[in-house]
């Protein structure tokens, strides 16, 4: 086979702070793809704003080894944002997306190829076992997907992350999506195509902290039903209607009760628990609304998502951005 035949694989690695995993993540993603000779590798890392030596570490491997690209973001985005950066600068026929922790094996990459060979187009990773994460947390999780899943009705991947290997025209699609407040889990089976699930024990981290946490967790699970229903905003419509209903016959009874038996001394606490009670949704609707209206407010502003202070060892100019498009 000639050089220039083979095709080209891009590992889109996100690294926000991850100094400590890099040289580990580096070492092991070589031994990998060196076995694979029929392909060209391009590893891109992206430095989502790291405070850390990240970037002089990744400037480092790419002296040594010319397969190494990287974006260096002008500030912390983010992870789903580092990722549509990544996804924007990639230049493979097929894009890998891996965290830089390990937590995802790069030993899976070969049977990933061997899928997209087959002709899949998304063939993502699912996690066999979550050790280590306390029943709530499942619990919570499997709930919300269910929820997810009946009120939107487009399937979600479940114990799927973002470890996964797209075809370029899924890369495509997802590049022309262009939503400010991303929610790629759920845009990866939005765009659709050929999937594939292959089965892996998630690893803990290798080393460095997690920069997840319970806030984040709870924000990205509002973006996912915000940004693909608005089944909430009918919920409260249903409900709202159903309580007017109520109270209408309710006033029908009092009117009743009053001509029949007279005027009845009004009961403070009822009344009280009524009017909290009402209150209540009133704000929560007002809540959700809300929700919405700040969803529209960020993408009528129409900015661009991300600035890139570096490609590679050059400055850039920003000037392409928004168009989905890398000069
Ligand atoms: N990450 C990022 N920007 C951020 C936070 C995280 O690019 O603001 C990257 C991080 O470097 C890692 C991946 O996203 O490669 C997953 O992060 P982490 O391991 O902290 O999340 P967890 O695996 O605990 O869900
Ligand atoms: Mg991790």
């Amino acid at each position: 086979m000639y050089q220039n035949e083979k095709k080209t694989v891009s590992i889109l690695i996100p690294a926000y702070n991850e100094q400590d995993v890099l040289e580990l993540l580096y070492d092991r993603l070589n031994k990998i793809i060196n076995t694979l000779n029929n392909y060209n590798f391009e590893i891109l890392f992206i430095n989502d704003g790291s405070k850390d030596s990240t970037l002089e570490i990744i400037k480092e491997f790419r002296k040594n080894d010319n397969r190494i690209s990287f974006v260096n973001l002008s500030r912390n985005y983010g992870k789903e944002t580092a990722m549509i950066a990544g996804l924007d600068y990639s230049i493979g026929d097929c894009v890998i997306i891996m965290d830089a922790d390990l937590q995802d094996p790069p030993e899976l990459i070969p049977q990933m190829l061997g899928y997209w060979e087959e002709g899949f187009d998304d063939i993502y990773a699912r996690r066999k076992s979550r050790k280590g994460e306390s029943f709530l947390k499942k619990f919570t999780s499997k709930l919300y997907y269910k929820t997810l899943e009946n009120v939107t009705n487009i399937e979600i991947q479940k114990d799927t992350g973002d470890f996964r290997l797209l075809d370029r025209r899924c890369v495509e699609a997802l590049k022309s999506i262009r939503e400010s407040q991303r929610y790629t889990k759920g845009l990866f089976s939005w765009i659709g195509y050929n999937k594939k699930e292959i089965l892996f024990d998630r690893d803990a981290r290798a080393a460095g902290k997690t920069k997840w946490n319970y806030k984040k967790l709870i924000d990205l699970s509002i973006d996912g039903l915000t940004s693909f229903t608005t089944a909430p905003l009918r919920w409260s419509a249903i409900i709202g209607l159903l309580i007017s209903f109520a109270g209408f016959i309710y006033m029908g009874i009092i009117i009743f009760k009053t001509i029949l038996y007279g005027i009845d001394v009004p009961g403070y606490s009822s009344t009280m628990v009524v009017i909290l009670f009402l209150g209540g949704i009133q704000l929560i609707f007002l809540g959700i609304i809300g929700e919405y209206l700040g969803r529209a407010f960020y993408e009528t502003k129409g900015r661009p998502l991300y600035f890139v202070d570096s490609y590679n060892d050059k400055k850039e100019n920003n000037l392409n951005l928004n168009k989905n498009i890398k000069e």
